[in-house]
């Protein structure tokens, strides 16, 4: 049942914080256990502070949701997806279609949150758990040095449960305040805006020739963050179309620009211009991604507390993997609060299996590790996408102009230019630490 009035029980088997997937997941996964479990969330309902691009990916939910495709509020199904590299007035484009992506169990879905977070939120009460919105939790209670509970700002004040999953996401403070993480380094996050930019259902089957249920996903570097480390999406929705900007905190506070700055020029970029053309303006939204990966995970697990989803880091920004790390990592810690109320142990070495089923049951641990110096790599190559893109688009552009040059002298030009620039030994280095830190 959902309520924000009315008395609470004093005392449960698991406590969530946060109504989000990850939150949700491990609510849903420890009540189908029989367990005692109450989700706080602070928003007037789950999803309405929440903010994603969004692609849901339906393996990983599949694994808690079932097959919610079938009757959740999805928006499309995702059959093409495209890697767009910007320049001021040009686009170097990339992309797969496959119908294979909508058949037997679709790949992905576009989503909006708001709509999503309420149907897994339902799946969570149908399941047994209780949702108590309108509810911040202020400080996770402690006795013995072990989580043992709960403060919110509710009459009763207090709730007790022998294990807290702390899925608060970006924003970390009940992790903070347990000393399980430290303040978010401007390099450790990236500041993104979302509007959603309402079309007829036709204009837009029509603009990305799609047919009825089908969507398609563009996701643009380059000029879209003016060089910045960052990305820029398009995904479509049934009757709008979600555009965002994100870049790393660092960068927007080092250029004083905002991607809200960068939004309202890439919605005049003359590729992207055309496909949101007649569209209604919809909502804002900003917000926060975690993107310091597997060198700043936060401590996953101690007596009585399991933190999962982006509270615990669990972003591949690369791969705009947020929600399907959110969503395993918590259906584990909800397995592992199963094993602890069986053993009647809650204590860190019970508690540690959370973080072993990460590694061993998803592929959360090994992808982040795979790309623990990815941000690094672009902060020591920061021309990579302001540079190369250029380059790419001018020696497109020449190499297809027919004119009265010969494509051998076409080609020879492009070589002698980059000589000429001084950037051969540029590139070796690039390639070189590239390959060291993203292969
Ligand atoms: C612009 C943008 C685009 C993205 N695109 C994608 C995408 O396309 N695909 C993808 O997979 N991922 C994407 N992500 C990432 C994805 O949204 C997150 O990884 C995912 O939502 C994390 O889920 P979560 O439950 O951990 O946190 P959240 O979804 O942030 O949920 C946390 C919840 O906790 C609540 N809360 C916080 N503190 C308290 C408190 N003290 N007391 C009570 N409640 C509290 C909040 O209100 C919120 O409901 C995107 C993120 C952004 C910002």
């Amino acid at each position: 049942m959902s309520e924000s009035e009315g008395a609470i029980a004093p005392k449960f088997d698991v406590i969530v914080v946060g109504a989000g997937p990850a939150g949700v997941a491990a609510a849903t996964v420890c009540a189908r256990a029989g367990l005692e479990t109450i989700v706080f969330e602070r928003g007037r309902k789950p999803g309405v502070k929440n903010v994603m691009g969004g692609v849901l990916y339906t393996r990983p939910t599949a694994e808690v949701f079932g097959e919610f495709w079938k009757d959740a509020p999805l928006e499309r199904c995702v059959i093409e997806q495209n890697a767009w590299i910007l320049t001021e007035d040009s686009a170097i484009k990339l992309g797969y279609r496959s119908r294979q992506f909508a058949e037997d169990i679709p790949n992905s879905f576009t989503v909006l949150r708001v709509r999503i977070d309420e149907y897994f939120a339902q799946q969570a009460e149908a399941a047994g758990a209780l949702i108590i919105n309108e509810t911040k939790v202020d400080e996770v209670l402690q006795e013995d040095g072990r989580a043992a509970g709960v403060r919110t700002g509710r009459p009763e004040g207090e709730v007790y449960a022998p294990i807290v999953i702390i899925a608060e996401g970006v924003n970390c403070e009940l992790t903070k305040a347990l000393d399980m993480q430290s303040d978010l380094r401007l390099e450790d996050a990236a500041s993104t805006v979302k509007e959603i930019i309402r079309l007829d259902r036709e204009v837009i089957e029509d603009r990305f020739s799609l047919g009825p249920e089908e969507g398609a996903t563009i996701e643009m570097y380059g000029a879209s963050t003016q060089g910045m480390l960052g990305t820029a999406f398009l995904y479509t929705n049934q009757e709008s179309i979600s555009l965002g900007v994100g870049v790393l905190l660092a960068d927007a506070v080092k250029d004083h620009t905002t991607p809200f700055d960068m939004l309202k020029q890439l919605k005049q970029h003359p590729v992207v211009a055309p496909l949101i053309a007649g569209g209604e303006s919809g909502e804002y939204m900003s917000h926060l991604i975690p993107e310091g990966g597997y060198n700043r995970l936060p401590a996953l697990f101690g007596h009585g507390v399991m933190v999962v989803g982006d509270a615990a880091q669990l972003v591949n920004g690369l791969h705009r993997e947020g929600s399907n790390h959110a969503i395993l990592s918590g259906k584990m810690a909800a397995e592992t609060a199963i094993e602890a109320h069986e053993k009647g142990d809650f204590s860190a070495k019970t508690l540690h299996k959370y973080r072993q089923r990460l590694e061993k049951e998803a592929p959360t641990m090994n992808d982040l590790r795979k790309y623990r110096r990815a941000t690094g790599f672009m902060e020591r190559h920061p021309w990579m996408l302001s540079l190369y893109p250029q380059l790419a688009a001018d020696s497109i552009a020449d190499m297809m102009t027919v004119d009265p040059e010969t494509k051998r002298t076409k080609q020879w030009n492009i070589v002698k230019d980059v000589i000429r620039r001084g950037w051969i030994p540029r590139m070796v280095w690039d390639a070189i630490d590239g390959g060291r830190s993203l292969i």
